[in-house]
C-alpha cells in the first residue's frame, strides 16, 4: 500500500523529512498538494501568495515527476479530501511537516486520529521551524515574550539538526487517481495581470531558492551587517518568500551560512552570526504565534485594546495603499510592494510606523493589506512584525518611537537612489503635497497613546 505525501509549507525535495520517511518507508509514494480553503479557520491565501503557489507548485510537479512521484493536486477541506485520496490510492500511510498556526494545528491532529483509526499509519515531522516552539521555554515553562533571552535559550541547547539530502530516487505509486489541473485553479491573475512586475522580481520554486543563497552566501554575507538597512543595495538574501512556502528549509540555510561563518575572519564571521540572527526572529514570530494564535487580529499586549483609534479615514489608507501620500520614502515603498510584491524590511518599518503612528490608521489595515500583497506574507512573521512597530506586540518597540520617515530616508537613502527607483515623478510638480503635517500627527499620536499609558 503506497505511503502519501502531503505537501503543505514545505514545498521542497531537498531537507523534506516527510518525503524522507516515505522514501524510506519501503511503500511507493505519492503525493498530494491540498487547496484549502474550506476548513474552518484557514485564513485565504492572498493575491501574490496565489500567484507565488502556482508556479512553486509548477516547480515542484515538475521535481517530483523527475523522481517518478507524481504530485495530485485536490482542492476542498482537509478533513474530507485528506480520507479520500488515502482511500482511492489505498494508502497504508499519511506523512506531513508540521504547521504551527492554531487552526492548521486543529486540522491536521483531527486528521491525525481519524487516519490512524482507520487503521494507517500517520506521522508528522519538524521541517519549517529550526526549534519546535514547546521545546524553548522559560524556566517557569512558560514561552519567552522578549527575543533576547529567546534568542540565547534557542543557541544555548542542542543545535539545529544536519538537513537531510534529497532522496535520490523514489519509488513511485504507479495507480491511477484524478487530479486537478493546476491551470483550473486560477490562482495567477488574469484580467487585469498584475503580475508582470512579480515575474520580473522572482522566480519562485526550489533551485532559484538554492541559487539566491549561494549567491548570498558568496557575495553579500560578509558585508550583511553593514548593508541590511540600505535598500537601494540589493544586500539581503531575498529568501522569506522561498522560506515562507518551504522551498528552502531554514536548515540548509542555517548549515550553509553557519558553514561559511567558521571558515571566516572575525569581522566576516560576526557579519554571518547578525543573518543567523534574522533566521532567529523568524523562529521567534513562529513562537509568539504558536503561543497567540489570534496574533493577526488580538493585540499582544492587551491594553492596547485601549488605544483610542480614530473612525477610519478611507482616503488616507488609499493614498497610502496606492504610494500617494506625498512622503517619499513612504511612497517608494508601497510602490515597490505594488509593483514587486515585496518590500525591504527597513522601508517595512517605516511604512507601518507611518500608517500606524501618523495617519493613525489600526495596524490591522496595514497588516491586511500586506498580507495581500506580499509574496513573502507569512502568518507568523506579518502579524508579528506589524504588531512590534504599532508598539502592541511581544518585545516590541516602544509606542513613542515614532519613525521619522524623512530622518529615516536621509541615513538609509541619503542619495535618494531607492526613491528614485521607486518614484520616477518625485521632484517634478506631478508629486503630490504630503497628505498629513509630520510632527502635528506625531503628537496626536502621542496623545492618543497617553490612553493606553493611563489604562495600564
Ligand atoms: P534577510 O535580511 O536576508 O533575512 C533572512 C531571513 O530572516 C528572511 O528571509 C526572513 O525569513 C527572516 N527575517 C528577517 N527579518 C525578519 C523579521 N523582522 N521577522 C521575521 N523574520 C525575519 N517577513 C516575512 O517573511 N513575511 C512577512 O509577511 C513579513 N511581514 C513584515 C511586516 C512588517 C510590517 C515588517 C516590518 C516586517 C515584515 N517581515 C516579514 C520581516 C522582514 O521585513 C522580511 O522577512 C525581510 O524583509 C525579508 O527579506 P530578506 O529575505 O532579504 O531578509
Amino acid at each position: 500500500a503506497p505511503a502519501l505525501v502531503w505537501f503543505r509549507d514545505d514545498l521542497r525535495i531537498d531537507d523534506n523529512p516527510a518525503l524522507r520517511a516515505a522514501a524510506d518507508s519501503g511503500r511507493p509514494v505519492v503525493a498530494v498538494y491540498l487547496l484549502d480553503e474550506s476548513s474552518p479557520g484557514i485564513r485565504p491565501l492572498g493575491g501574490a501568495a496565489r500567484w507565488w503557489l502556482h508556479s512553486s507548485l509548477h516547480s515542484l510537479s515538475a521535481s517530483l515527476s523527475g523522481l517518478g512521484v507524481r504530485l495530485v493536486l485536490r482542492r476542498g477541506a482537509a478533513g474530507t479530501e485528506i480520507p479520500r485520496l488515502a482511500q482511492e490510492t489505498g494508502a497504508g500511510a499519511v506523512f506531513w511537516n508540521r504547521r504551527y498556526g492554531a487552526a492548521e494545528r486543529a486540522v491536521d491532529s483531527a486528521l491525525k486520529t481519524g487516519l490512524r483509526e482507520g487503521g494507517l499509519e500517520v506521522a508528522s515531522f519538524a521541517a519549517s521551524l529550526l526549534f519546535e516552539p514547546w521545546t524553548i521555554t522559560t524556566g517557569s515553562g512558560t514561552p519567552y515574550s522578549v527575543f533576547t533571552p529567546f534568542w540565547r535559550a534557542c543557541l544555548g541547547g542542542p543545535p539545529p539538526r544536519a538537513p537531510i539530502d534529497e532522496p535520490e530516487t523514489l519509488d513511485g505509486w504507479d495507480g491511477d487517481v484524478p487530479t486537478d489541473l493546476l491551470g483550473e485553479w486560477r490562482l495567477e491573475p488574469t484580467r487585469p495581470d498584475w503580475a508582470a512586475g512579480l515575474r520580473e522580481a522572482w522566480q519562485p520554486g526550489e533551485a532559484s531558492a538554492h541559487r539566491l543563497l549561494d549567491e548570498f552566501l558568496a557575495h553579500n554575507l560578509a558585508a550583511y551587517d553593514e548593508e541590511r538597512d540600505l535598500p537601494a543595495q540589493q544586500a539581503t538574501s531575498r529568501l522569506s518568500p522561498h522560506l515562507r512556502w518551504g522551498e528552502i528549509s531554514p536548515h540548509r540555510v542555517w548549515a550553509q551560512a553557519d558553514l561559511a561563518r567558521r571558515g571566516a575572519p572575525a569581522r566576516e564571521a560576526a557579519s554571518a552570526s547578525r543573518f543567523l540572527t534574522e533566521l532567529g526572529w523568524r523562529e521567534f514570530c513562529y513562537h509568539v504565534l504558536f503561543a497567540a494564535p489570534d496574533l493577526a487580529t488580538t493585540n499582544w499586549r492587551r491594553e492596547f485594546d485601549a488605544f483610542p483609534w480614530p473612525p477610519l479615514d478611507g482616503d488616507a489608507l488609499s493614498a497610502w495603499q496606492r504610494g500617494e501620500t506625498g512622503i517619499p520614502i513612504v511612497d517608494a515603498g508601497m510602490r515597490e510592494l505594488w509593483r514587486t510584491g515585496s518590500m525591504h524590511n527597513r522601508i517595512r518599518m517605516v511604512v507601518a510606523s507611518f500608517l500606524t503612528k501618523n495617519l493613525l490608521i489600526d495596524w490591522r489595515e496595514g497588516e491586511r493589506w500586506f498580507w495581500d500583497t506580499l509574496v513573502d506574507a507569512d502568518q507568523a512573521a506579518n502579524a508579528f512584525n506589524w504588531q512590534w512597530v504599532a508598539g502592541s506586540g511581544a518585545d516590541a518597540a516602544p509606542y513613542f518611537r515614532i519613525f521619522n520617515p524623512e530622518l529615516q530616508a536621509k541615513k538609509f537613502d541619503p542619495h535618494g537612489e531607492y526613491v528614485r527607483q521607486n518614484v520616477p515623478e518625485w521632484g517634478t510638480d506631478a508629486y503630490p503635497e504630503p497628505i498629513v503635517d509630520l510632527a502635528v500627527t506625531r503628537k496626536a499620536a502621542l496623545a492618543a497613546y497617553d490612553v493606553v499609558k493611563r489604562s495600564g
